[in-house]
């Protein structure tokens, strides 16, 4: 007798953490409007012990794991996932992943050959892993692509890395061939796209990727549609196949913990202790710092306007980042001031981000324009002061800007020396004081927070129906075959 065989959905995980919470809450989504499907997460074998220890004990979840010895690529030994590696090897580790080749050929050929039925119906892999394309094509099984970052942020990621438009002109200002109507600037591009000219490692490889994106079936990404008109509208101009948009993503069930309890507790009684919608969060991100120099200009602009902040704060570029936090690399006697003035508090572990930004008493956040952090705090109706330092972050404040949804403080990375202290002081200013300005900006983003929260209504919520439209052609696709 003809048994119907098991939904089968495989997700292949880029090794890189901020790449997991988004893969996660698809997997977790999937589940719930899927019933009976079975879920299988591939990567490489440590980034698979680790999204393991991220996983409650009953999750549903299969693990698969690929060998992959960084050292056989030139890599440190112990450079199991991209954080543990300074960008400039960043290249060198994206090529060695491409070597997963034939683990992965090999895994989807014993699911496919496999008596149970459990071939999959559907290979979900980061853009990263542009290759897969072309195993999922092998054993005739649908492909999608997930895009992590934002829509807007990979439309311009794409056609730069694809045509390096700003080596074809000695002008700072530059547009972009697909999208004429986008104007950008040299100082959003980071340090490997400016040396990049067609023939270099970076750009070999983001063309791979960029090309087999082309042959993917679909795209789901990590983005909302009424939030990001523009950018899917660009997405879907040069890509010619279904772009579902499904965030924001769901909250991840584990945070790292490397911050202390009591830390968490200070955090909440600072915000507690003070008026509605006053206090500036700053963080850049889980990896990011900035250099000394302009770590005392930040300092000094946010004592010069008075206002309350929390600061989640690493030692400055240069400086051994698990090393201590030295009192010299701010200005003199500033934790004493912000700690007597009770206006500030520096924070130099794992802050709880999404409770600070769900907290009343935080106003705007001053980030680099992260897409989790970005997404996060329109989530929760908080603008941005934006200071951008890698690329697609200049991107997505970009984006923001043009929304209405923050203020930019620093351009992009190639931006020469940072802000001055009184450049600070008065994009702070604006932010916090009382002014139109201001006031529009923080109105435009609570508009913002109900477009995010809705995106997931049961009832005709957009990202609800993409997913259901991709589930959907999934099933089609096997129907079809
Ligand atoms: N994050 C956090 N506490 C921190 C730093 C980061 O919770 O102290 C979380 C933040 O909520 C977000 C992610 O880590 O979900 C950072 O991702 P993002 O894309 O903003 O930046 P990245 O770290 O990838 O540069």
């Amino acid at each position: 007798s003809m048994v119907k065989p098991q939904p089968h959905v495989v997700l292949f995980l880029f090794p890189a953490q901020g790449h997991s919470p988004p893969f996660l809450s698809l997997a977790t989504r999937l589940h719930h409007y899927w019933p009976g499907l079975t879920i299988t997460l591939v990567s490489t074998s440590h980034h698979t012990s680790l999204i393991r220890s991220f996983l409650p004990l009953d999750s549903r979840l299969r693990l698969h794991s690929l060998p992959f010895y960084p050292a056989d690529h030139g890599l440190p030994a112990s450079a199991e996932s991209l954080a543990d590696l300074p960008v400039a090897q960043f290249i060198t580790f994206f090529k060695a992943t491409e070597t997963l080749y034939p683990a992965f050929d090999d895994f989807i050929s014993s699911l496919v050959s496999n008596a149970s039925n459990h071939a999959p119906l559907c290979i979900v892999t980061d853009f990263f892993l542009g290759w897969t394309v072309d195993v999922a094509r092998k054993y005739k099984v649908f492909h999608t692509t997930f895009l992590t970052m934002g829509a807007f942020g990979g439309a311009v990621f794409f056609s730069l890395w694809l045509n390096l438009p700003h080596t074809l002109t000695e002008s700072d200002r530059f547009t972009l061939p697909e999208y004429p109507e986008v104007v950008m600037d040299r100082s959003q591009l980071s340090k490997y796209i400016l040396e990049a000219d067609g023939t270099d490692e970076w750009s070999q490889f983001f063309k791979r990727q960029i090309i087999f994106l082309h042959e993917t079936d679909a795209i789901v990404v990590n983005t909302v549609e009424e939030f990001e008109p523009l950018g899917l509208g660009m997405l879907r101009k040069t890509l010619k196949f279904p772009i579902w948009p499904i965030g924001p993503p769901l909250a991840p069930a584990h945070q790292p913990s490397s911050s202390k309890s009591e830390d968490e507790t200070a955090i909440m009684t600072f915000l507690d202790s003070q008026p509605p919608a006053s206090v500036l969060y700053i963080s850049f991100g889980s990896q990011n710092t900035i250099p000394h120099e302009q770590m005392m200009h930040l300092a000094q602009g946010l004592e010069g306007s008075g206002c309350s902040f929390i600061w989640v704060i690493r030692p400055p570029i240069g400086s051994d980042p698990r090393g201590g936090f030295r009192d010299d690399w701010l200005p003199h006697g500033f934790k004493d001031r912000i700690k007597q003035k009770h206006i500030g508090l520096l924070v130099h572990g794992w802050a709880p981000q999404l409770k600070i930004l769900g907290h009343r008493s935080t106003g705007a956040f001053l980030s680099h324009c992260g897409w989790n952090s970005i997404l996060e705090s329109m989530s929760h109706g908080v603008p941005i002061i934006a200071w951008p330092v890698s690329a697609d972050q200049s991107f997505n404040s970009m984006m923001l800007i043009e929304l209405g949804l923050g203020v930019e403080l620093v351009r992009g990375p190639m931006e020469s020396s940072g802000p001055t202290k009184e450049k600070v002081e008065e994009v702070v200013d604006v932010m916090m004081e009382p002014n139109e300005k201001g006031m529009e900006i923080r109105r435009r983003a609570k508009e913002y927070r109900d477009v995010m929260n809705k995106a997931w209504d049961e009832e005709g919520g957009s990202s609800m129906e993409s997913l259901q439209q991709f589930v959907q052609s999934i099933n089609t696709a096997a129907g079809n075959q």
